[in-house]
């Protein structure tokens, strides 16, 4: 390309809220056929709303709002502020843990009030022996089955209560996937949440259901990345979180939500200012043309 076809490209992309780190990076734009998307924050908004709260049989509601809305309130997942600010609503101020560990792409533990308190997936609670009680079982799988996130709440060895927690897809998603099928792109969902929840928000979005892959921990999505490009793909990722960084740098080309964590921002080639996934398909149409008129 000659440089003064980049630098309209690069001028128009800053117009339409995409900021390339490099004229280099417009070619693996270019070639791009394969578009993973990360769901929370990247199809979805990321905000998260506390909608239900189940209880085990004994257990008081508001002491696992209390507990659970204690250790989230000290992480900065969408889900954990979710659960943090519904808890505060129900019961007030909540107590400062003791002691706080985030568990990526699992949850969060720790100690409130004596208690050790964990909050997430059913597998962090599998990590120390503890299962859910089928009536809490239950509230989960009907939660799943609706697309909403069931968070398990434990503590001192037993699981007490199950969250519910959803987040609304982007107004603009459906329409950024539309647009991105049209550059010949097949998109691809990509997340830690749980294969239900997953699902519906394929359903709503536009991605197929055979490309879905859900239950991925934080350190397994850039396998996920190398296993496509192992297979001839050329991989554009879009991402916004901690956990999608490494996937980030890995893909052909990291297209960060500018809405996002600045680690993922720092791993991406382009960044999205807007977080709007329009960006991502303007982007792809936008290198072509600069490339494509420079022969
Ligand atoms: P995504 O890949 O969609 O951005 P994450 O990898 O951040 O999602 O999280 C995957 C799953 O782990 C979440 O859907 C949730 O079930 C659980 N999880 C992660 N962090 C927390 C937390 N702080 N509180 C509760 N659950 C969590
Ligand atoms: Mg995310």
């Amino acid at each position: 390309a000659t440089p003064t076809a980049l630098m309209v490209g690069t001028g128009r992309g800053a117009q339409l809220g995409i900021l390339i780190k490099g004229p280099e990076v417009l070619e693996n734009t270019r070639r791009a056929d394969t578009v993973v998307l990360d769901k929370t924050g990247t199809v979805t908004t990321g905000k998260m709303t506390l909608l239900a709260v189940h209880t085990a049989e004994g257990t008081d509601e508001a002491e696992a709002l209390r507990l659970a809305g204690a250790l989230e309130h000290a992480s900065e997942h969408p889900i954990a502020q979710a659960v943090a600010a519904g808890a505060a609503d129900k019961v007030g101020a909540l107590p400062a843990p003791e002691d706080f560990a985030n568990v990526p792409g699992l949850g969060v533990q720790g100690v409130v009030e004596g208690h050790a308190v964990l909050v997430g997936r059913e597998q962090l609670l599998a990590e120390w022996v503890i299962e859910l009680p089928a009536g809490l079982a239950a509230a989960k799988r009907e939660a799943e089955a609706e697309g909403r996130t069931a968070i398990a709440v434990a503590w001192d060895g037993e699981a007490r209560a199950v969250l519910e927690v959803a987040d609304a897809i982007k107004d603009t998603s459906a329409e950024a996937i539309r647009r991105l099928r049209a550059l010949g792109l097949t998109p691809i969902l990509l997340t830690g949440d749980n294969k239900a929840v997953a699902e519906a928000v394929a359903r709503q979005a536009g991605i197929d259901e055979a490309d879905v892959i859900a239950e991925v921990l934080p350190e397994d999505k850039v396998e996920v990345v190398k296993r496509l490009q192992s297979e001839g793909r050329t991989v554009a990722m879009v991402g916004d979180g901690v956990n999608d960084a490494a996937a980030l740098a890995q893909a052909d080309l990291g297209l960060a939500m500018g809405t996002g964590t600045d680690a993922a921002i720092e791993a991406g080639d382009l960044t999205l200012v807007r977080g709007d996934l329009r960006a991502a398909a303007d982007a792809i149409r936008l290198s072509r043309r600069t490339l494509g008129t420079i022969k």
